[in-house]
């Protein structure tokens, strides 16, 4: 894994990246945020929380084309859990807001930690190497927050990929005098020559803890730039010796690479503010020797596990990961679960929780289809209080905006559409008890375009939970499909049975139930139209009908399934077919009709009785 040293410094090293140049601006003023330098540039509109002040700042970006945003990655050693996702889909979320509410586009670079101690131990465990375990969990992080519909940044930088740039780096900070090497092959950043420039996250730094005894570090708070080779460690040739970069000089590179001296926005998790973020800002300003390089720090509250103080984490073995989440809850209420609180907050995790966001989702999702229906004219109901629902609507449209403005605050943000909600099916309620008068559907169409424009704006899509075939919850569409074949077949039997009667008195009955065969055949027709058909048998058996192919695996855990024989494969992509359920005379009967797009499923019913009627076929 030796690889050779060689990149020059190229301008990476210098400001211009993006044509940033240094930060210009005036002096803040207030205790904590001496020394900070308001941003000269695009003025977003939002007052954020900056870590480094401690309080509200303006959010002042460099341009309104290309605001550089760096957030660390994630260290690429195992699954992701449900506190990695909070992190993720809370700045997501932000990101959205910023670049879809104020007009703000973001470029957004992700460090990948591809290696570390972790990854080296775990891969040692497993007998792999350590960067094919990163290249595993790598891809999987990233399946990960796809699955969690998390927008991937700009471009992630792997660390392994630009370690002679990392050299050159450190390299920098040496020459500058602020870093040592040692004779082991380490160095050292000497935290003592920053004097009281280090501290701009934490203030005083704690002192270190567990230092080895052995340590040949000047003094105890001084950290690693470049760690000296250990045995079976992947390692790269620099002017110390062999080894490898330390953690918090990875980010100062990445970030450095693409956008030079000057940062907008860094992001974390509030445990990455020290040493990690404490020490990339000393690490930059050095480097850069700028008086400040990043302009705004965000960090993202703790995901706690209810009813413990302390936060989901791997090391503490409390955590959910999130391929285990999604098996029972979709990502949109994950999202919305994170919505309802700041960013900045620890939250508590726990099924109340959980469920308390789907019911909310519900509510939302419920009340659209119910405004819908009322526009259609579907739902019973007479004219609304459309001045009202104006009004309330403007005010809304205010809140919302204000309340992002304000640090992002999406809880209010949410409260205040909850509250239209709630006015919008009080309308609806009353016009329903008052169905008579001109209706108002426009003001209710103003309502549902407000409601899914935010929510999509946030990455909560309601759309899709008005299509039949999502993957959010496929076995409840096959569930309400099987309901409804039942019933249909039930109806039909019911329309067919001759009972005892014969001659003029069967005649009549079947006549009489004429209609009733009618509505089976149009319902059969419709059903057709969505995806879905349902075909009766000639022979004797169970009833039989088509899903779409998304809901095949669902129904592969619910009952036996096995390859049908009695057709050639369709061709790639275009879905297959697969017998399911109890086999009886009809699975040995070819079929003929091309349904390529979908699966044939034979649903168990064995106390459905015989029906022969080949003409409904
Ligand atoms: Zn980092």
């Amino acid at each position: 894994m030796l690889r050779p040293r060689g990149a020059p410094l190229g301008s990476w090293l210098f400001p211009g990246a993006l044509g940033l140049g240094p930060a210009s601006g005036r002096a803040a003023s207030g205790a904590r945020g001496q020394g900070w330098l308001q941003p000269a540039g695009y003025d977003t509109g939002v007052k954020v929380y900056n870590s480094l002040t401690r309080r509200k700042d303006p959010l002042i970006v460099s341009s309104a084309d290309a605001a550089s945003w760096y957030s660390c990655g994630p260290t690429v050693y195992d699954h992701a859990h449900l506190g990695h996702a909070c992190s993720y889909v809370r700045f997501d979320i932000i990101r959205r807001i910023l670049t879809r509410v104020f007009g703000c586009s973001v470029v957004m670079v992700m460090g990948v930690t591809d290696v570390d101690d972790k990854i080296i131990r775990r891969a040692h465990e497993l007998n792999v190497s350590p960067a094919s375990l990163a290249n595993l969990y790598e891809e999987d992080f990233k399946q990960d927050m796809a699955a969690l519909k998390v927008l991937p940044p700009t471009v992630y930088m792997r660390v392994t990929e630009n370690i002679p740039q990392i050299i050159a780096f450190i390299e920098g900070i040496v020459g500058s005098g602020h870093a040592y090497a040692t004779a082991r092959g380490n160095v050292y950043f000497d935290l003592q020559s920053r004097g009281d420039k280090y501290g701009k996250l934490v203030g005083v730094a704690p002192s270190p803890m567990g230092e080895p005894a052995d340590s040949d570090k000047r003094h105890p708070s001084d950290f690693a730039l470049w760690k000296a080779a250990k045995l079976r460690e992947p390692f790269w040739a620099s002017p110390w010796g062999n080894g490898r970069p330390g953690w918090h000089i990875e980010c100062s590179t990445l970030c450095s690479l693409v956008f030079g001296s000057r940062l907008d926005i860094h992001s974390g998790g509030v445990d990455l503010a020290f040493p990690h973020h404490e020490n990339e800002i000393a690490q930059c300003e050095v480097f850069h020797q700028c008086p400040q390089w990043a302009n705004y720090f965000l960090h993202s509250g703790h995901l706690h596990v209810k009813g413990k103080e302390e936060k989901m984490s791997k090391s503490l073995k409390n955590y959910i990961t999130i391929k285990d989440f999604l098996r029972s809850a979709s990502p949109d209420v994950f999202r919305l679960f994170c919505l309802r609180s700041s960013y900045r907050s620890a939250i508590d995790y726990s099924d109340g929780a959980i469920l308390e966001a789907r019911r909310l989702l519900h509510t939302v999702a419920a009340f659209v289809e119910d405004a819908r229906a009322y526009m259609r004219g579907q739902l019973a109901g007479g004219p609304v209080r459309e001045d009202v629902l104006w009004d309330r609507l403007g005010r809304t449209k205010g809140a919302v905006q204000a309340a992002l403005a304000d640090d992002f605050d999406t809880p209010g943000a949410v409260d205040a559409v909850m509250e239209l909600i709630h006015h919008g099916n009080r309308e609806l309620k009353a016009a329903a008890e008052e169905p008579r008068g001109p209706r108002s559907p426009a003001v209710l169409g103003a309502l549902v375009s407000f409601v899914e424009q935010l929510f999509e704006t946030l990455g909560v899509s309601l759309v899709e939970r008005q299509c039949a075939a999502r993957a959010g919850s496929p076995a409840t569409l096959h569930s309400v499909v099987e309901e409804l074949v039942r019933f249909r077949q039930r109806v039909r039997r019911f329309a067919l049975a001759a009972g005892q009667a014969s001659g003029e008195a069967r005649r009549q009955q079947l006549s009489e139930r004429q209609a009733l065969l009618e509505a089976c055949d149009a319902l059969r027709r419709d059903l057709a139209a969505h995806g879905v058909r349902i075909k009766v048998r000639a022979a004797p058996g169970p009833g039989q009908t088509c899903v779409p192919t998304t809901l095949v695996p669902q129904l592969q855990r619910r009952e036996a399934a096995r390859p049908c024989a009695h057709h050639p494969l369709p061709p790639p992509g275009q879905g297959r077919r697969v017998h399911m359920g109890a086999a009886g005379p009809a699975d040995r009967r070819p079929q003929t009709r091309a349904l390529r797009p979908w699966a044939h499923v034979w649903l168990s019913d064995p106390g459905h009785p015989a029906v022969h009627q080949p003409s409904w076929h």
